[in-house]
């Protein structure tokens, strides 16, 4: 089933026409407020008051018109404005193919120095998504080059690539911002952990191996990006091992899922952001949302009865 929804997440044809649909539409307000980012900066304002920050992402991928890049990027500006004129706690999170990585990755890393100096000024992170393993190379050879001159980006690693370790121990020196995530496209077996033993296995690896470095004193960010509350309270275990306070991470989950959990370790004293999506191309992004959980099918198919 995850293998069929990631397949269709890729397809050109259903990208097209399932948008299209009442019932999809319906649906993906599940995992997201709306379309307009109106609706995305009213959910950061009710996050607020739980002490929930947000991380707001506005989706698209891949486009093919490097002129769709400019006016993601000025979007982007526009809503980092809003963002602090609302004085919310918000930051954003980018695909680097949303803003020309497949075209011109000059012209890709301009707009994200762009988007993080502009983040900068209000004293937040720039995040940089990552997308499937074509891009790994390239998304952390870019990450490199913009955090040399702009400290306050941060990029989102997954724990299902054998080679995330070696990329931790890359950027240490760089003091980075790290959102580990267990990863979300369909990736072989050469380069990628299979079974969810091992992916959740490389998760707490990958988690102690920034929190050792943060406990050596190594100015790191680390964001924990997952739903799975087990993998939370071991981390935190051994985060508690180490001395460290329980603000040495921050966990980040999506919108829509497990909303209670996000309000009960906020209470708890966990840093907790909800990353709110806005944007009319949701339909690559659902599917690997349905892909994570293919029980959320059947809550899809519920929306097509009246
Ligand atoms: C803040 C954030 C940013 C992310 N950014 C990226 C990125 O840049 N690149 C990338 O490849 N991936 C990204 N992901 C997705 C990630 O890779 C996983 O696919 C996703 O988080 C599901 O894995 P999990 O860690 O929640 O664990 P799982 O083992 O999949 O889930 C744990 C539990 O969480 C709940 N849950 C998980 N997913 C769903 C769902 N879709 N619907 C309902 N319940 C669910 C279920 O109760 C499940 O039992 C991001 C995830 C988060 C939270």
């Amino acid at each position: 089933m995850r293998r069929i929804l990631l397949w269709m997440a890729s397809n050109r044809w259903l990208r097209y026409h399932i948008p299209r649909l009442g019932f999809a539409r319906r649906a993906v307000l599940r995992f997201m407020p709306g379309e307009a980012p109106e609706s995305a900066l009213r959910a950061a304002a009710d996050f607020k008051k739980d002490g929930i920050g947000v991380v707001f992402t506005r989706l698209g991928e891949n486009i093919t018109r490097i002129d769709e890049a400019d006016e993601v990027a000025e979007q982007y500006l526009g809503l980092i404005a809003r963002i602090n004129a609302e004085g919310l706690d918000g930051e954003i999170s980018v695909k680097l193919t949303q803003l020309g990585l497949d075209i011109d990755v000059d012209r890709t890393a301009a707009h994200v120095e762009r988007l993080a100096d502009r983040a900068g000024v209000f004293g937040k992170t720039l995040w940089i998504d990552m997308e499937g393993s074509a891009y790994t190379e390239k998304t952390v050879a870019l990450y490199e080059r913009v955090k040399a001159g702009h400290p306050n980006t941060g990029l989102c690693l997954q724990a299902y690539l054998r080679r995330t370790a070696a990329d931790i121990q890359r950027l240490l020196p760089l003091e980075p911002a790290v959102r580990l995530v267990k990863g979300a496209y369909a990736e072989p077996a050469t380069i990628a952990y299979q079974s969810r033993q091992e992916v959740d296995a490389n998760f707490v690896a990958l988690s102690v191996a920034m929190l050792e470095a943060a406990h050596s004193g190594r100015r790191i960010r680390i964001a924990l990006g997952t739903h799975d509350v087990k993998l939370i309270e071991e981390v935190t275990r051994r985060a508690d091992a180490l001395g460290l306070p329980r603000k040495a991470f921050e966990v980040q989950m999506l919108y829509g899922i497990r909303s209670d959990e996000q309000r009960r370790l906020a209470r708890d004293g966990y840093v907790v952001r909800d990353l709110v999506c806005y944007g009319a191309a949701w339909y690559p992004w659902y599917m690997r949302r349905l892909a994570e959980r293919p029980a959320n099918v059947i809550f899809a198919l519920r929306q097509l009865l009246p």
